[in-house]
């Protein structure tokens, strides 16, 4: 028998073509300052890490599918009904459920750039088209841009307020006077991920919108403020129709039981929470405050990191001058760089060197 052509297996195009998601870089050194990801520097609550003890005894069965009480848990957090709370591994997971839920191939999805890396990806994998709308003159949406590129063939409308990595919020003024302009068959995913870092009134208070416009769809994540980065579990709140779609389209078990408890227990511990993130508010606001007085000019950001906006010649320099002191950061080629809100010994390390650097 004459052996077969040699022809190897090969990727679709589409995915042949991916640009790969590039995560911070990673440190546990002593002497090393982690600020690339956006992760909370504290230890993980003490109920999560009991909760996560308590679950591990039961690892050898799968978890619960349905995710029943963390739903019901969220549900009542919110002040919405468990039906309207889809949970996946990580914020990320349901947004990928999102958008091969409802798009076809060749649909659009509409998102301002710079924003998440995560989203071309996300949408070229499901086989539709990223239609990316640059950021304002301020580092905000342009809303009255991306309802302009709006066509018949988007599904999907993408907004991330306090903006990764520009840290600038979307007002809740402005955003309805957007729900109001777009076809109510677009989905408007409203990425929080930040949410608990804003300071009240600066972004919009997406429950209410949601409640008076029901194609939008908050999308929330435990891996920020309530420190589970590591266990991946985020959650969707929208309509129950698009919600059980949304269960339906997740991979199986993709939220473990770990993950569930950890998730329950951080939401019972929200004091602790709040506690924390007010102190990084504040270690925020003196940054941004000895930042403008050493000559940089920052938008105010309402997420736990700060923005600096820099041409490739000053990027270079500062990523170089970044590494040598242990600094892990991340930089954005032809935009800029954004350091997250630490410890204030982190933070006293990235003013000194940002004050070597300054105009
Ligand atoms: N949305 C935004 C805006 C993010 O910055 C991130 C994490 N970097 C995510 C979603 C995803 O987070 P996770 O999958 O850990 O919930």
């Amino acid at each position: 028998v004459a052996a077969p052509e040699t022809a190897l297996p090969t990727l679709r195009g589409a995915v042949a073509g991916l640009p790969s998601y590039v995560p911070g870089r990673r440190g546990t050194g002593a002497d090393i300052a982690a600020l690339a990801s956006n992760e909370s520097h504290y230890d993980p609550l003490p109920a999560a890490v009991a909760a996560v003890a308590e679950a591990a005894g039961r690892m050898n069965r799968y978890p619960d599918m349905a995710a029943v009480e963390l739903r019901e848990r969220l549900a009542r957090h919110l002040g919405v009904t468990a039906e309207e709370v889809a949970v996946g591994p990580g914020s990320v997971g349901v947004l990928q459920q999102i958008i091969t839920g409802l798009c076809d191939a060749g649909d659009e999805v509409v998102f301002a750039w710079r924003s998440f890396e995560a989203y071309p990806i996300l949408v070229e994998l499901a086989g539709a088209r990223p239609v990316r709308v640059p950021l304002d003159d301020s580092e905000g949406h342009d809303l009255e841009a991306m309802a302009a590129a709006v066509t018949d063939r988007t599904k999907v409308l993408l907004l991330c307020t306090p903006n990764n990595p520009t840290g600038v919020p979307i007002s809740h003024g402005r955003l309805e006077a957007f729900l109001q302009s777009v076809r109510s068959d677009i989905l408007v995913v409203i990425d929080e991920a930040y949410v608990e870092y804003a300071d009240a009134g600066s972004g919009p208070d997406s429950l209410a919108l949601y409640r008076r416009y029901p194609n939008v769809c908050i999308l929330r994540t435990f891996s920020k403020a309530y420190g589970l980065a590591g266990l991946r579990v985020g959650y969707a709140i929208t309509t129950a129709a698009i919600a059980d779609g949304l269960r339906r389209t997740a991979l199986p078990f993709a939220v473990s039981a770990l993950a569930q408890k950890a998730a329950i227990a951080s939401l019972d511990a929200g004091e602790e929470m709040e506690a924390r993130v007010s102190a990084v508010k504040q270690e925020r606001a003196r940054m941004a405050a000895e930042l403008a007085a050493q000559g940089w000019t920052l938008q105010p950001s309402q997420g736990n990191f700060l923005w600096i906006r820099a041409d490739d010649a000053l990027l270079a320099r500062l990523v170089d001058a970044f590494d040598h002191a242990g600094i892990l950061v991340r930089a954005y080629p032809g935009d800029g760089v954004r350091i997250t809100v630490a410890d204030p010994a982190s933070n006293n390390r990235v003013l000194r060197l940002l004050e070597a650097h300054a105009a």
